[in-house]
C-alpha cells in the first residue's frame, strides 16, 4: 500500500539501514544521502521516509512530507555551502524523465556550473 514500506525497494531498504548510504542528514521524516553516482560536486538525494512513487504522489498524499524534502534540500545546499552560487532541486518523474528508483526522491545537485534546460 501507498505510503508503506515496500519489500522490493532500494530507497525503503536505505531508510530501514538494510543497504549502506552516506547519509548526511536524517529528521522524523526524511533522509539525506549522497547519491552513489554523482553528476555534481554536491550530488545528495532527499527521501521520505513513507513510501510514494514518485513526488507528485507523495505531494497528494502528505503535503507537509512534501515540504519537508524541500526544507531539508535546501539545508542540504546549505551545508555543503552551495546556497550562495546556486542549486538545482530536481524530481525526475517517470521513466521518459529518467525516474529508475520509484520511492520519491529530490536530487540536490550544486557546485558547478548548470546549463538550462537540462538534458
Ligand atoms: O531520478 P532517479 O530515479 O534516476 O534517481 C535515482 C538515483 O539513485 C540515481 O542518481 C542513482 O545514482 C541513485 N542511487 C543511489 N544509491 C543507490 C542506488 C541508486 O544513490 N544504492
Amino acid at each position: 500500500m501507498a505510503g508503506e514500506p515496500q519489500a522490493d525497494c532500494l530507497f525503503c531498504k536505505i531508510v530501514a539501514g538494510d543497504i549502506p548510504a552516506t547519509v548526511v542528514r536524517e529528521t522524523e521524516t526524511t533522509v539525506a544521502f549522497r547519491d552513489i553516482n554523482p553528476q555534481a560536486p554536491t550530488h545528495v538525494l532527499v527521501i521520505p521516509r513513507v513510501h510514494y512513487r514518485d513526488a507528485a504522489e507523495l505531494a497528494a498524499a502528505d503535503p507537509a512530507v512534501t515540504a519537508d524534502v524541500l526544507v531539508e534540500a535546501g539545508r542540504v545546499a546549505a551545508e555543503d555551502k552551495v546556497d550562495s552560487t546556486g542549486y538545482r532541486i530536481v524530481f525526475n518523474t517517470g521513466t521518459g524523465a529518467g525516474q529508475t528508483v520509484f520511492h520519491a526522491h529530490a536530487h540536490v545537485l550544486g557546485g558547478r556550473g548548470l546549463e538550462w534546460p537540462p538534458g
